[in-house]
């Protein structure tokens, strides 16, 4: 009988995709030995309700160039191309039932599982391997999530907040993104200066 494929699941508004991300999968996908990680970047994100987020379309195409050329890491549209918020509880429910699923988190975002839709169906559904985050405890997470797979990567203190505001100031963002997403927000006029 086959094994089951292994399959990393990372979501995010990628608004850009960034060093950080490549780092949470490829970290995974060592420690875990997964066969495959799912970039998936989030339709309408409901913590993000607040703010202004990039069309969908372009975070799409960002994820899509951050991720080529590496084998082992697809990105899905499963959720740009549906109406309505985002729920990681949904979402895994759209994965094939024979599948074992780790949901690939920041410390912040899994801080704030408590507070998702239906956090016990995405812990019944998912393990969790967390990338520590600066400004985040070990123990908020553990509170939170209970037990979870801390995965080995360094410290990276950057964002997607921050790179956008660094480009609005005129700074680059050489090697925070992959060549490819900086070439596309270049010619997309992305977080242009005000
Ligand atoms: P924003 O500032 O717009 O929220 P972001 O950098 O947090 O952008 P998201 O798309 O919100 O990126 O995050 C997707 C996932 O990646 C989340 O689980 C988040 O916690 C994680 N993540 C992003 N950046 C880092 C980082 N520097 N260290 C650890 N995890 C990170
Ligand atoms: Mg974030």
């Amino acid at each position: 009988m086959l094994s089951a494929v292994r399959r990393g699941i990372l979501g995010g508004t990628f608004d850009p995709p960034h060093l950080a991300h490549l780092v949470a999968g490829e970290t995974a996908r060592r420690e875990l030995d997964l066969d495959v990680v799912t970039y998936l970047p989030a339709g309408r994100p409901w913590q993000k309700a607040g703010r202004e987020v990039s069309d969908p379309r372009h975070r799409w195409e960002m994820t899509r160039l951050a991720v080529a050329g590496v084998p082992y890491f697809v990105a899905d549209d499963r959720e740009v191309i549906r109406d309505g918020w985002t729920y990681t509880a949904d979402t895994l429910a759209t994965f094939s039932a024979d599948e074992d699923l780790v949901l690939i988190l920041g410390a912040d975002a899994a801080a704030g599982l408590p507070t998702w839709h239906q956090p016990q169906a995405v812990l019944a559904r998912a393990h969790l391997a967390v990338m520590d985050r600066p400004g985040v405890e070990r123990d908020e997470v553990e509170a939170a999530a209970g037990a979870v797979h801390w995965l080995d990567t360094p410290l990276l203190g950057i964002s997607g907040t921050l790179l956008r505001a660094r480009r609005r100031v005129g700074g680059s963002l050489r090697f925070l993104v992959p060549d490819a997403v900086l070439a596309y927000i270049e010619s997309a006029g992305l977080y242009a200066r005000d």
